[in-house]
């Protein structure tokens, strides 16, 4: 059977921001194989984000696993041995491409530095090799480009930049956390082409990053839709798309614009803070499928198909209705 490249089984983290423990995930599973793009999806503040800085030994405020494992390449890097997967085997590209790079030094001289330092070049290699990359997503004057400094490129120019940066140092898993949000519509595309299409060519696995669940849908094979904190559905991007299964899923879908639909129809009430420890479901609240159990009982992982999953009391043996 084929493992995947990166695995994080059942992991929980504690944030500790005012000394006491504070839960952000909980009971995370996401495997991502070589050469697919997995898509994670759901409300701003659900975890995306912290999912990504998990995997790169990036927690905030003395962030910690408190149960689960995360493994790479078929070992395990629970403990802090995940800081030497950045910049290696994970490269990473953040929201905000201006805010990325130093601004009082050149982007040259950060393009060469980062190549030396990861595969032990000196600077005439390191600085030919930049010149390719940048050519490689498409920037014009490449010369020109290594003298500037950040500030003298557009958000589309910059993101390009990250692009090749991020691509440059061959990494096994690249994790792209909305990538376009600083973008405007037309860059969205093309930024979205140009990753797919270097992901394809150098055969490296992406984690899409996005609240957008438009763009998630065009280049994903795989998705997990998160929900304050867990993961609620995750699995075939077709499958899910096509019948979502999880009411929170169904509200995500329900709600995009599609044909002359005139009214999107949005989930009633808001996401609730993070760390919250109600028993039961945690989308019970909003749920319009909510039955007795659902206030008390966490729901546990149910396989609907070979192809996905769901947490969700409905998909039970003694509950099925849905
Ligand atoms: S477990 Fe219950 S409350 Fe949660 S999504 Fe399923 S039906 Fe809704």
């Amino acid at each position: 059977m084929k493992k995947p490249l990166a695995k994080i089984s059942n992991v929980s983290v504690d944030l500790f921001p005012n000394g006491a423990p504070f839960t952000v995930l909980e009971n995370i599973s996401l495997d991502i194989f070589q050469g697919e793009t997995l898509g994670l999806i759901g409300e701003t503040g659900c975890g995306k984000s912290m999912t990504a800085w998990l995997l790169l030994d990036m927690l905030p405020g003395n962030g910690k696993i408190i149960n689960g494992s995360v493994w790479f390449k078929g070992k395990d890097v629970t403990d802090s041995s995940r800081t030497l997967l950045r910049g290696k085997n994970i490269a990473m590209i953040f929201q905000d491409p201006l805010r990325a790079l130093n601004p009082v030094h050149t982007v040259g001289k950060q393009f060469v530095t980062i190549l030396k330092s990861r595969f032990g070049i000196d600077n005439q290699e390191a600085r030919s090799m930049a010149l390719k990359w940048i050519k490689r997503v498409r920037l014009d004057s490449p010369e020109d480009i290594l003298l500037r400094y950040p500030h003298q490129f557009s958000g589309g120019q910059m993101q390009r930049l990250m692009i090749a940066i991020a691509m440059s140092i061959k990494p096994d898993l690249l994790i792209a956390d909305e990538p376009t949000t600083a973008l405007d519509a037309t860059l969205k595309t093309y930024t979205l082409d140009l990753i797919n299409s270097i992901r394809k060519e150098e055969d490296i696995s992406v984690l899409l990053i996005s609240h957008n669940l438009n763009l998630i849908a065009n280049y994903c094979e795989k998705i997990a839709v998160m929900y304050n904190g867990t993961i609620v559905e995750n699995g075939n991007a077709d499958h899910i798309l096509e019948k979502p299964k999880h009411p929170y899923t169904q509200g995500l879908i329900n709600a995009l614009p599609k044909g002359n639909k005139k009214r999107l129809i949005s989930i009633e009430g808001s996401t609730p803070t993070v760390n919250n420890k109600q028993s039961g479901c945690r989308f019970e609240p909003r749920c319009t499928e909510a039955i007795p159990i659902c206030k008390t009982s966490t729901p546990q992982l149910f396989d609907v198909t070979s192809e996905s999953q769901v947490f969700c009391h409905h998909y039970s043996k003694e509950n099925k209705v849905l």
